[in-house]
């Protein structure tokens, strides 16, 4: 099949094998010209590794630190009709990219939040890898089962009242005022089983309890906050709750394990164009503006990027940079005041007419079609590619 990419609303529904894997491999250039990473885990576990983030985490700690991964994700491979998900290809291309380096790198494809995946995730380890060092809790997900069988859906809406504001329609390229109305109780509370710790925690002990956590191990989960701007969709929001329960369940795993050597830690990342961003709405406008700025300025980081930062320098052995409230904050850059002044000033006085002018859509574009492996001027998009 000559796979083309298909786009519904803010997903596309093809993917591009021979592209997502030019994808990892850019990534992976990216870090190994950063040359050797000190202080890096040797075995990682990485639960929500195939995309975004916890890909990027993946790829700098292999083949920066020279670290042994495992990972975890729910992906689909390809039918006789359909392309596998792009997660499925990347695992794919990082696996065979790993392993042409002697790395280990094995995933497992299935819910995260089971346990069914938690106890074939701690068989493997037992029996490939002994002990993990790190634990990196990557997961985007919009909803989940728990073991009493109860499915819980995550909304993205403000909380106690409406929100409006102005949103790209990616449609037409148009900017249009829309208004959010708030979640209920019942959809907040659904958001944090989703998206909140519980499920980290559930990890982390089934891990311990294994007794397949090495001394000192070190896990991490992801978080973001964001300019106030988008407090009423996201810190404030429905989402941003379920991120304050994660770092409730970071200081509460902290104060448990406490002596027994695991340390928790919550990254604060930066706003990025993932499977995951892009179906927040008012987000992605705020992307594009913040994109032409921090580009302008030089400052602009995608995934590997900051991934590569973290943890070379603010999440590197003992030596972990904190802001006063715990957290580790990649998202330095995006909330410096010349940044956020410059963004506003946009926000301020943008249009439909001028949106390419003030906005990087077409930056936000190329890193959209990227994600599911197009675009990429060294592919061959005519090539028939077998599907299974
Ligand atoms: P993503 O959609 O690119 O990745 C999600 C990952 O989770 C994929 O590997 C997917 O396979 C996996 N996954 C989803 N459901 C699963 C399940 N049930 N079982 C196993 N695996 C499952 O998302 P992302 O944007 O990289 O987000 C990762 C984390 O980073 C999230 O916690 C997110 O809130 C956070 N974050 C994202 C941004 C951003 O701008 N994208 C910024 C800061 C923080």
């Amino acid at each position: 099949m000559v796979i083309s990419p298909r786009v519904k609303g803010f997903i596309c529904i093809t993917a591009h094998p021979d592209g997502c894997r030019e994808n990892v491999r850019r990534q992976i250039e990216y870090v190994e010209k950063n040359g050797k990473m000190e202080n890096s885990p040797k075995n990682v576990l990485i639960i929500g590794a195939s995309t975004g983030y916890g890909l990027a985490s993946r790829i700098a700690l292999a083949f920066g630190g020279g670290a042994n991964t495992l990972g975890i994700m729910f992906e689909k491979s390809a039918t006789a009709t359909r392309t596998a998900t792009p997660g499925y290809y990347n695992t794919e291309a990082f696996e065979a990219f790993a392993k042409e380096k002697g790395l280990y790198a094995e995933t497992i494809n299935g819910d995260a939040f089971s346990v069914e995946c938690k106890e074939k995730t701690i068989q493997k380890i037992r029996e490939d890898l002994g002990k993990v060092d790190m634990v990196i809790y990557s997961l985007a997900a919009p909803r989940r089962t728990t073991p009493d069988g109860q499915t819980y859906t995550s909304v993205l809406k403000p909380v106690g009242e409406a929100f409006t504001n102005l949103s790209w329609n990616a449609k037409d390229n148009s900017l249009t005022t829309v208004t959010l109305e708030p979640a209920n109780e019942e959809e907040i509370a659904a958001t944090v089983k989703v998206m909140g710790g519980e499920d980290w925690m559930d990890w982390i002990e089934a891990l311990h309890t294994a007794d397949v956590l090495s001394e000192d191990a070190v896990t991490v989960a992801y978080s973001y906050i964001g300019p106030e701007l988008t407090y009423p969709i996201y810190k404030d929001g429905t989402i941003g709750r379920a991120k304050k329960n994660l770092k409730e369940c970071s200081d509460r795993m902290n104060e448990k394990y406490q002596g027994q050597g695991i340390r928790s830690y919550v990254s604060v990342n930066k706003a990025v164009v993932t499977q995951a961003s892009a179906a927040i709405p008012v987000v992605p406008l705020y992307f594009m503006i913040l994109y032409k700025v921090m580009k302008e300025k030089h400052l602009h980081e995608g995934c590997i990027e900051q991934m590569d930062r973290l943890f070379r320098r603010k999440l590197s052995g003992s030596q972990v940079e904190q802001d006063n409230g715990g957290f580790i904050r990649m998202d330095d850059w995006e909330l410096r005041e010349d940044v956020q002044a410059a963004v506003m000033d946009a926000w301020n006085r943008i249009t439909t007419t001028e949106l390419s002018e003030i906005a990087d859509v077409d930056g936000y574009w190329e890193d959209f079609y990227h994600m599911f492996g197009f675009h990429f001027d060294n592919v061959d998009y005519d090539r028939d590619v077998p599907l299974v």
